[in-house]
């Protein structure tokens, strides 16, 4: 009887200590589940990352989960809680992200690793981040047209971004790098675009311009999500496409959205890309002087099945007096690109891209 009892509380504490495991292509995802109330630190040595959780019960475990990535965790009690120490395979990076209601820490252990500013490059041969910039429009769809063409100023600031992060170490992936469109049809057109936010790169940038009836101005952000705002989802129709295709598009956007909520790890995701989204918006704004209009979120589809932290800036309204004129002069686009490329090395530093 004794024996029953201590293999019932054995098993019951297995399943509040044993983290739930994702893979995909690329990475593996260990979601911890923590009381409010307890404290974590976390560091890496070699092959190890060592969590140390206080405010938890005390926890003997071994597991082997023998992924691309990761090869198992052990568990040891400590003072006050636990130690998770995780063993991942060589040549992995790791970023973590903590999540609430319910309180969890995921931990999510990547293939290829990148620079960061606490990590000096180990060698010359360090994979560098992969950043997408997806240049909207182009060829035979211009985009807003106002003072200038939407797909000619997306086109030129973010051919100017690609030089800055490259200058940086970064490697850039375009998804159009003239004047053209990918497919003449709409729906193929966004879904190349999207297909190149796999999970080999790093983060994707999606890159339009605004224009309104009324003298709107300034730069917004988003990343991917549902809204109830009518003027979002106006704008989200018209990148989709327009018209009744930018309709159908918007609809299945929004039900990929609905999913999308119940999925753990595609919400870890968004977080990554709220951050980015965050990071990108605030220097953006400081480089350029320009009107915050904040981050939002839309359903845009170029960026509903994003495997990566995913965005879609809009720089600026085009049909604006003021703003309109500057996106047509060089000075201008020359700062949006040093924002943009800013807000992108911002976060790849910030320990929330992957390590
Ligand atoms: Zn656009």
């Amino acid at each position: 009887m004794r024996y029953i009892l201590a293999l019932l509380f054995c098993l019951a504490s297995l399943g509040l200590a044993q983290p739930r495991v994702g893979t995909e292509n690329g990475l593996t995802r260990l979601v911890f589940s923590i009381p409010n109330e307890a404290i974590f630190s976390l560091k890496r040595q070699g092959n190890e990352i060592s969590i140390r959780f206080q405010g938890t019960p005390p926890r003997t475990l071994r597991k082997l989960l023998n992924t691309a990535q990761v090869v198992g965790y052990r568990a040891t009690p400590s003072s006050g809680g636990s130690i998770y120490v995780v063993t991942v395979r060589a040549g992995t990076g790791y970023r973590t992200l903590e999540l609430t209601n319910p309180r969890r820490l995921v931990l999510e252990v990547r293939s290829s690793t990148a620079i960061t500013r606490s990590q000096p490059r180990p060698s010359a041969k360090a994979p560098a981040p992969v950043v997408v910039l997806d240049p909207g429009h182009g060829g035979l769809d211009p985009g807003a047209v106002g003072f200038v063409h939407e797909e000619e100023i997306v086109l030129d600031v973010a051919l100017r971004t690609k030089r800055l992060l490259e200058a940086r170490g970064v490697r850039v992936i375009m998804t159009r790098s003239t004047d053209r469109h990918l497919s003449a049809n709409k729906a193929t057109d966004l879904g190349l675009r999207a297909a190149m936010a796999d999970s080999k790169r790093t983060l994707f940038v999606s890159i339009h311009a605004n224009a309104a009836e009324r003298a709107a101005q300034g730069i917004e952000v988003y990343y991917f999500g549902e809204t109830i705002d009518q003027r979002l989802l106006s704008k989200a129709i018209l990148e989709n496409g327009g018209g009744a295709l930018g309709q159908r598009l918007t609809q299945e956007a929004r039900s990929v959205a609905q999913r999308l909520m119940r999925d753990l790890l595609a919400q870890a995701n968004l977080k990554f890309s709220e951050q980015l989204a965050l990071k990108t918006l605030r220097s953006m704004v400081r480089e350029t002087g320009a009107m915050s209009r904040g981050v939002h979120t839309a359903p845009f589809y170029v960026i509903r099945n994003a495997r990566i932290p995913a965005i879609l800036v809009e720089i600026g309204f085009v049909n604006h007096p003021i703003e309109g004129k500057k996106l047509a002069t060089r000075a201008y686009r020359s700062q949006l690109a040093n924002g943009l490329a800013g807000g992108i090395i911002a976060f790849l530093n910030s320990g929330n891209a992957q390590r």
